[in-house]
């Protein structure tokens, strides 16, 4: 197994300096990481491949050690000097170094007051074409963003938040409880340890509004009801330079005139006349690529199902393309005129006369009701 140069998955010159290797990575990393690649195993490699590049490129001894001997001095499957062997404390402390700065406060918790925004939910209607096809959408969600009036410290312009006199600015307070001393969250704060006493005017204090922002969101071909596609970072804002949630964005599908969708088969029914389905036909029937022909045999029943394989729906997970299933009713001729009628007439005499069972269904219907009658013995 043959194994790409480091300095060349990074695209950087040997003589590279410690600050480009932190800033080509981290392009390499916002591009392709997973949270923005959900399913796509390519780019989930590619971050793979850079992350190992940045693993030893910016730790010197590791560097120093391949600069000098290649892969093979810093090989992760040997043992020795530690490597990172795919192990989550090391990806974890690469990542709160690369993006610590926009993701301020990731994973740590507890040093700083700051909170990770809400998680937003988007309801996406979709027509069952564009779900099958996939689609780029624009959507407009209401956010709430730091205000600009107070820079999102909620205190009006000029003065600042300030310590807060019932816990001192710690944002905790201790409380004497028979032998006990418990640390509560300071209810004059709420925790903040800061007091606002002239509230932004702009926010009332909240530090942040609220806003409409537009989103592309790529709907992929073959989403149904149920499913889900993240947005990372896309959610509320994250309170005191925490973090931003995520956006969800929920896909509804909504009803067809002609298709019911199960999965990956589509579903159609298909009304047939009398004659075609007793001396058979060709008749055209709609698929979400347009008309196809379908052949109705000789003597077919209604509630036939047929199946065209492959006009289907081609799932979002991957994997082979659906049916479509065609299920035919005979449809019982109406408005029929004299002539029409005394036609039917005769050819129903016709039917009567002879001793072939022209109606195979309802002759094996009769049996069984006579049977029934004669096993009951009134
Ligand atoms: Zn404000
Ligand atoms: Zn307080």
């Amino acid at each position: 197994m043959s194994k790409r140069d480091y300095y060349e998955i990074l695209g950087l010159a040997k003589t590279a300096e410690a600050k480009e290797i932190k800033q080509a990575y981290r392009k390499l990393a916002m591009k392709y990481h997973p949270d923005r690649n959900s399913d796509d195993p390519e780019a989930e490699d590619k971050f793979k491949e850079a992350t190992e590049a940045y693993e030893v490129l910016s730790t010197p001894e590791k560097r120093e050690a391949y600069d000098r001997y290649g892969h093979a001095g810093v090989d992760p499957n040997m043992a020795s000097g530690g490597g990172f062997g795919g192990g989550g404390a090391s990806f974890a402390d690469i990542f709160g170094d690369v993006f610590g700065d926009i993701f301020s406060g990731g994973g740590g918790g507890g040093r700083s007051r700051s909170a990770k925004g809400a998680d937003l939910r988007y309801n996406l209607e979709l027509d069952l074409e564009d779900a099958v096809r996939g689609k780029t959408v624009k959507i407009k969600i209401p956010t709430h963003v730091n205000c600009e009036d107070c820079d999102g410290s909620g205190a009006q312009k000029g003065t600042e938040p300030e310590n807060c006199g019932t816990c001192h600015g710690v944002g905790q307070i201790r409380m004497q409880q028979g032998f006990f001393s418990v640390q509560q969250t300071c209810p004059h704060c709420r925790g903040r340890g800061k007091v606002i006493k002239s509230p932004c005017k702009t926010c009332h204090g909240a530090g942040l509004v609220e806003e409409q922002k537009t989103l592309s969101v790529k709907v992929p071909p073959g989403v149904d009801t149920g499913d889900r596609i993240r947005l990372a970072g896309e959610g509320e804002v994250g309170a005191r330079g925490g973090p931003p949630g995520d956006l969800y964005v929920q896909v509804m599908v909504k009803d067809h005139p002609i298709f019911v969708r199960d999965g990956k088969n589509l579903y159609c029914d298909v009304p047939i006349t009398f004659g075609d389905a007793a001396l058979g036909g060709e008749l055209e029937v709609p698929t979400l690529d347009g008309r196809v022909k379908l052949k109705i045999p000789p003597e077919t029943q209604t509630g036939k199902l047929f199946r065209l394989r492959g006009k289907g729906v081609t799932p979002v997970r991957g994997g082979a393309a659906g049916d479509l299933l065609c299920r035919v009713t005979v449809e019982t001729p109406v408005n029929l005129t004299k002539k029409q009628k005394d036609l039917l007439r005769e050819f129903q005499e016709s039917m009567e006369s002879g001793n072939a069972h022209h109606a195979p269904k309802k002759h094996s219907w009769f049996e069984g009701v006579k049977n029934f009658f004669e096993d009951m013995k009134f």
